[in-house]
């Protein structure tokens, strides 16, 4: 799966808080065990609830173990605030309580 990465050549200062676009900061996608896998594994259909969920949850936390780079995927999941999805091993509910209260 390939993770949202900025355009070549983005240059421009990211906010306080916010990695920066420059290219480096996000060269950790590259080496991602989810590289080629498909990104519904990691994020829940409109429609997905109960065990589905907790199924598909629990395949995508497996990849995670196994990927080279599951510390710097789940810093960026706290830093930049991903609300939805698998990252760095973690669900939104599980990154839930880490986000709520840097936002007080
Ligand atoms: S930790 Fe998981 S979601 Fe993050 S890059 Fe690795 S396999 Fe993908």
């Amino acid at each position: 799966m390939r993770r949202r990465k900025p355009p070549a050549g983005a240059v421009a200062k990211a906010p306080e808080g916010l990695p920066s676009p420059l290219l480096e900061n996000w060269a950790w996608q590259d080496q991602a065990a989810c590289a080629e896998v498909d990104p519904e594994l990691f994020f829940a259909a409109e429609s997905e609830r109960g065990l589905r969920k907790h199924a598909r949850e629990v395949l995508a936390k497996a990849l995670c173990r196994t990927c080279p780079v599951r510390r710097e995927c789940a810093e960026h999941a706290l830093i930049v605030g991903e609300a939805y999805g698998v990252w760095g091993g973690t669900t939104e509910e599980e990154r839930e309580p880490a986000l709520h209260g840097r936002h007080r």
